[in-house]
C-alpha cells in the first residue's frame, strides 16, 4: 500500500443538488404566484358577471310591479332568485331611491335609501341594474353576492397547486439526486484521472511531486531525513516495440508491483514518466538505510517478468538523492536525484548511483561543453581522425574509420566518449554529424584524388542522426557532392541505437542499403546481440567489440568463433576492433576474421598524418 493523496471534495456535484433545488423553488413560487393572482381575478369577474346578468333579468321582471306600485308582485320576483348561489341580498329602489321591494338573508338587509356604488361590505360584490320602460328610468335593482365561494374556490385551487408543486418537487429532487450522483461519479473519475496513473494505478508525476513538497515539508519541521529514489527502466523501449505496447503496459504493471514490494508501507510510489518511477522515502534513519532501501529496489527488478508474450527483464537504472544531505529544496532534491540518475545510466545502466556533489561539477561541465559544441563547428575546433582498417589475410589496406575530435581550447583533445553524449542529448548530433559524414566524403575524396587507392569510408551514427527525416538525402548530398561511390561508404550503427526503434530502423536501413551504401553494427557484442534481428537487419558487417578482441589469444575465443559463425552464417563479414599485439591478429586471420582495426595496425590520426603513413602521399595531402 501506498499514501495515496487524500481526495479532494466534489464541488459541482454539491454545488449542483443546492442551485438546482433552489431554482425549482423559485420557479414554483413564482409561477405559483402568478397562477392564484390569475385565478383571483378571473374568478371574481366571472362572479360579478354573473350577478350582473342576474341583476339585468331582475330589472327587467319588475318594470311592471314597480310602474304599478305592486310592491308584492316584485317581491315574488325577487323570491324567485333565492336560490341563486352566493346570493346575500336583491332589492328594487323607486326612481327616489327608496326602498321599493327586497329579498335578503339575514345580517345581509338592503337600507331603506339606495346605498352608493361604493357603499358596499367587503366580503359582498354588488352591482347595480336601472329598471327602465321606454327610456324612462323607474328605478334600479342591487344585488348583493358573497364572496365566501370564491374563497372555497381559491382555496381548493390552492390545495391543488401545493399538491401539484410537491409532486413536481418530488421528481425534481429525484432527479437531482440522480444527477448529482452521476456528475459525483464523473467528478471522482477526473479527480482520480488527474492524479493517478493508469497503467499502474500509482499517483501521476503531478501527484508525486506535490506529495513530495508536502514530505519535504514535515520532514523540515520534524528534522528528519527524506530520500528520493529516481528509477528509470533500461530497456523498457525495447519491450515496447518488439513485443507492442500491450506487454510493455504489461510490464509496468508488474514493475510497479515489484517496486510497491521494496518500499516500505509508508513511502510513496509514483510513476513520473513513460519508464521513470520516484520513490519518496519518509523518514530515513540515516544513508546507510537509504542505500539498503534503494539496492532492495534494484534487486526487485533484477528478476525476469513473465508476460503474456514471454519472458522479459526489467533491470533498472536508479539514483539516489537525501534531503538535507545532498539537497535542501525541493528542485535541488529533483535534480540531484536526476543528476545521480544520469550518472547511473551513463555509468553503464542497471545499477544504483547516489548523489554526491562531485556530479554536479560533472553535470556542469556537461552543461558548459553543450554550450561550447554549439560553437565548435563554427570555430573549427572540430577535426576527424582516421584509424586504417586491414584485410586480415593480405594484410592490404582496405578502408578508414573516421572518428571525430573536438580540439577543445581550454581542456584540449576532449573524448568523443564524453561529448557525443551530450550532443545526443541536446540534438547537437544531427548538425555534427552531417558535418562528419560531409568532411569524411570530402577528405577520402581529395586521397583519391591524389592517387590513393580506393578505400571504403566507415562513417559512425547515433540514434537521433537516423531518425532526422532528412537524413537518407543528406547522404545522397554528401555522395554527390564528393564524387565518393556509395558502395565504398559504410555506416556504423550500435545494437542499442537499432533496438530503441526496430520497426523504424529496418525502414530506414532497407533505404540505406536501396542507395548502395554499406551497414554494419558497432561494438557487436556488447549490447543485445539478438539473432532475430540479424536475420530482419539488412546489414553486411559485424564490428567485434574490441572487449571480446581483447580477451584473445588466451580466452574469449568461444565467443568471437560463435560471433564468426554467426556472422558467415548470414553472409556478413567481421571486422574485428580494438587488435593491440600481433598475437590477437594471428588469432583472428586463422579464425577466419576478414578484417582488423586497432592500435596494432594503426591508432586514429589526422588526415596529413594517414595520407603520409598510409598512402604515401606528401603530408599537405
Ligand atoms: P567506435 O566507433 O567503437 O570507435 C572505436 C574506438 O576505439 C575509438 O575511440 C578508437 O580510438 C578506439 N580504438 C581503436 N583501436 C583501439 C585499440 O586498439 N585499443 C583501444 N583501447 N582503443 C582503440 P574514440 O575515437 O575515442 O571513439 C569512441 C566512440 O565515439 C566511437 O566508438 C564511436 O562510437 C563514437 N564516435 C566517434 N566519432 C563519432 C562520430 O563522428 N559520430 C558518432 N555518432 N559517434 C562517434
Ligand atoms: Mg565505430
Ligand atoms: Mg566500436
Amino acid at each position: 500500500m501506498t499514501r495515496t493523496p487524500a481526495p479532494r471534495p466534489v464541488p459541482i456535484a454539491s454545488a449542483l443538488g443546492t442551485s438546482q433545488l433552489i431554482a425549482a423553488v423559485a420557479a414554483l413560487v413564482i409561477t405559483g404566484a402568478v397562477l392564484i393572482a390569475y385565478q383571483l381575478l378571473d374568478m371574481r369577474h366571472a362572479l360579478t358577471e354573473g350577478a350582473r346578468v342576474q341583476a339585468a333579468i331582475v330589472a327587467d321582471s319588475v318594470t311592471a310591479p314597480l310602474m304599478f306600485g305592486d310592491r308584492e308582485a316584485a317581491r315574488d320576483v325577487l323570491r324567485a332568485f333565492r336560490y341563486a348561489p352566493g346570493l346575500r341580498a336583491i332589492g328594487v329602489y323607486d326612481q327616489h331611491g327608496q326602498l321599493f321591494a327586497e329579498f335578503s338573508y339575514p345580517d345581509s338587509q338592503l337600507p331603506a335609501r339606495q346605498p352608493d356604488a361604493g357603499d358596499s361590505p367587503d366580503d359582498v360584490v354588488t352591482v347595480t341594474e336601472t329598471v327602465r320602460h321606454r327610456n324612462t328610468v323607474l328605478g334600479q335593482t342591487v344585488l348583493r353576492t358573497g364572496t365566501s365561494q370564491l374563497r372555497t374556490a381559491m382555496l381548493r385551487y390552492l390545495g391543488l397547486l401545493a399538491v401539484a408543486s410537491l409532486l413536481a418537487m418530488l421528481v425534481v429532487t429525484v432527479l437531482s439526486r440522480k444527477t448529482r450522483a452521476r456528475v459525483a461519479a464523473a467528478e471522482r473519475k477526473l479527480e482520480y484521472m488527474a492524479h493517478t496513473d493508469h497503467v499502474t494505478g500509482l499517483p501521476n508525476r503531478h501527484s508525486t511531486y506535490a506529495r513530495l513538497a508536502v514530505d519535504l515539508e514535515r520532514a523540515r519541521a520534524q528534522g528528519q531525513q527524506l530520500a528520493l529514489l529516481l528509477v528509470d527502466l533500461d530497456n523498457f523501449k525495447v519491450v515496447n516495440d518488439t513485443a507492442g505496447h500491450a506487454a510493455g503496459d504489461e510490464l509496468l504493471t508488474q514493475v510497479a508491483a515489484a517496486l510497491l514490494g521494496a518500499v516500505r508501507a509508508t513511502d510513496l510510489l509514483g510513476r513520473i514518466g513513460g519508464d521513470e518511477f520516484a520513490i519518496i522515502a519518509w523518514p530515513v534513519a540515516d544513508r546507510a538505510a537509504a542505500l539498503a532501501m534503494a539496492s532492495q529496489v534494484t534487486q526487485a527488478l533484477r528478476r525476469p517478468f513473465q508476460l503474456e508474450s514471454g519472458e522479459f527483464f526489467a533491470t533498472a537504472s536508479v539514483g539516489l538523492c537525501l534531503y538535507p544531505d545532498d539537497a535542501h529544496s525541493m528542485s535541488e532534491l529533483v535534480s540531484s536525484a536526476d543528476t545521480a540518475l544520469y550518472h547511473a545510466k551513463h555509468g553503464g545502466r542497471n545499477r544504483l548511483a547516489e548523489f554526491v556533489p562531485a556530479m554536479t561539477v560533472a553535470a556542469q561541465r556537461r552543461a558548459a561543453l553543450e554550450r561550447e559544441l554549439r560553437h565548435a563547428v563554427d570555430q573549427q575546433q572540430l577535426t576527424l581522425h582516421y584509424q586504417p582498417q586491414f584485410d586480415c589475410t593480405s594484410g592490404a589496406l582496405v578502408g578508414v574509420e573516421t572518428l571525430l575530435r573536438w580540439n577543445h581550447p581550454e581542456h584540449g583533445l576532449v573524448s568523443p566518449a564524453e561529448f557525443i553524449p551530450i550532443a545526443e542529448d541536446s540534438g547537437l548530433i544531427v548538425q555534427l554529424g552531417s558535418w562528419v559524414l560531409h568532411r569524411a566524403c570530402h577528405e577520402v575524396m581529395a586521397w583519391d584524388q591524389a592517387g590513393a587507392p580506393p578505400l571504403t569510408l566507415a562513417v559512425n551514427m547515433s540514434a537521433r542522426q537516423l531518425r532526422e527525416p532528412g537524413f537518407i538525402d543528406d547522404v545522397m548530398r554528401a555522395l554527390a557532392l564528393s564524387g565518393l561511390p556509395p558502395e565504398r561508404l559504410e555506416l556504423e550503427l550500435t545494437e542499442s541505437v537499432l533496438m530503441e526503434d526496430v520497426a523504424g530502423a529496418v525502414a530506414f536501413m532497407q533505404a540505406v542499403r536501396a542507395l548502395g551504401v554499406g551497414l554494419s553494427i558497432d561494438d557487436f557484442g556488447t549490447g543485445y546481440s539478438s539473432l532475430a534481428y540479424l536475420q530482419s537487419f539488412p546489414i553486411n558487417q559485424l564490428k567485434v567489440d574490441r572487449s571480446f578482441v581483447q580477451l584473445l589469444p588466451h580466452s574469449g575465443e568461444t565467443v568471437i568463433h560463435a560471433i564468426l559463425a554467426l556472422a558467415h552464417g548470414f553472409g556478413l563479414t567481421v571486422v574485428a576492433e580494438g587488435v593491440e599485439d600481433q598475437a590477437q591478429l594471428d588469432w583472428l586471420r586463422a579464425a577466419g576474421c576478414e578484417m582488423a582495426q586497432g592500435f596494432l595496425l594503426g591508432r586514429p590520426m589526422p588526415p596529413q598524418d594517414f595520407a603520409a603513413r598510409y598512402l604515401a602521399l606528401p603530408a599537405a595531402g
